[in-house]
């Protein structure tokens, strides 16, 4: 169930993304659930995709 108040985090790097704040490398808007960003986003530090990622509190 992942919503704007659910951040998540690299499994391979530790970036962590949240969504309160979105991801301006990737010109993602502040506001963006994980579940929304595109299929193509990947992780700004280490570049895997999305499922390389976990919800954390
Ligand atoms: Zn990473």
């Amino acid at each position: 169930m992942a919503d704007v108040n659910t951040k998540y985090v690299c499994g391979i790097c530790g970036y962590i993304y949240d969504p309160a704040e979105g991801n301006s490398e990737m010109e993602v808007a502040p506001g963006t659930s994980f579940a929304d960003l595109p299929d193509d986003w990947g992780c700004p530090l280490c570049g895997v995709n999305k499922s390389e990622f976990y919800a954390v509190d």
